[in-house]
């Protein structure tokens, strides 16, 4: 069981998770990779094809070519009582950045069912960690959904005016916001809050789990280009990404480029070394045509 832990004084909490301690820390070079049916597979790596009586009881699976394309299990290691892990790919090797239109949109399928399927017991908080300054134990690209009791308050933030904008397609925006605590932070919005005059109850109504598929695959897509922008710019970083746990939906996107010092720890203040304008002027140059 986890156990939730309130300061009355800040409202905040923390969670108690010991489990946690038992992670393994692999590192890429631990993993001998071989070739089978075009992807790259290893051998030891838990999350590849071969291996599947190595993780906890399966969910959810979606059909691919090799057996299986996309596969959700129950986290070894838990932070909270629900905790699932999202494979994205039998590819140990395979990022966001080169999957193809059908993958990611099959992936983004999978994020909202799981998501509708845990908000009848709580709030799920859907989130990747990409690269070892991002958090990551397991190098093979997976996602994670997080189950808290709806009695937790959340420091998240809300969607903010959508400015600096790097790229939009039909549906979709991405763009650095003023507040940016982080440097190249680049959040992913639905276009119809872009209108200032858009009221509140329209916007709660831009909600993740109502999205229809071609809107899945837009936020898809939307999230590949701005992925491989970032990657272009800020070659083999690190990042989080999360998708916003009420609506109105965004997606943020954190470049883990900058470490956090005692100034920032000590006060809750972020300083952010890029100002959020050049940020999105630099990353658009990367950005490709939607
Ligand atoms: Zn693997």
């Amino acid at each position: 069981m986890a156990k939730y832990i309130p300061d009355s004084k800040s409202n905040r909490w923390v969670i108690l998770a010991p489990s946690r301690l038992n992670k393994p820390h692999a590192t890429e070079a631990e993993y001998k990779l071989t070739q089978k049916d075009g992807m790259k597979i290893a051998k030891n790596c838990p999350f590849c094809p071969g291996n599947e009586e190595k993780t906890p009881c399966e969910i959810e699976r979606m059909r691919g070519p090799h057996s299986w394309q996309i596969r959700v299990f129950a986290n070894k290691f838990p932070i909270t009582d629900v905790h699932e892990v999202i494979v994205h790919s039998p590819d140990h090797t395979k990022e966001i950045e080169q999957m193809t239109e059908e993958e990611l949109k099959l992936l983004f399928i999978v994020y909202q069912h799981r998501i509708i399927k845990l908000s009848q017991e709580g709030v799920p908080i859907l989130f990747r960690n990409k690269g070892a300054d991002a958090g990551t134990s397991l190098p093979h690209p997976h996602s994670q959904i997080i189950l808290l009791p709806r009695q937790i308050n959340l420091e998240a933030l809300s969607l903010e005016p959508i400015k600096n904008i790097v790229v939009e397609n039909s549906m979709f925006v991405s763009f650095c916001p003023d507040f940016s605590q982080y440097p190249y932070e680049v959040w992913i919005a639905h276009k119809s809050c872009m209108n200032q005059e858009v009221t509140a109850p329209a916007l709660e109504s831009v909600d993740f789990a109502r999205f229809s598929e071609e809107e899945l695959t837009h936020v898809s897509r939307m999230l590949k280009t701005t992925l491989v922008a970032l990657e272009k710019l800020l070659d083999g970083f690190s990042y989080n990404y999360y998708i916003s746990p009420t609506p109105p939906f965004y997606l943020r996107i954190i470049p883990r480029v900058l470490i956090r010092g005692g100034f920032e720890l000590g006060t809750g203040l972020s300083t952010n070394t890029v100002d959020p304008t050049m940020a999105a002027f630099e990353i658009k140059k990367y950005t490709t045509e939607l």
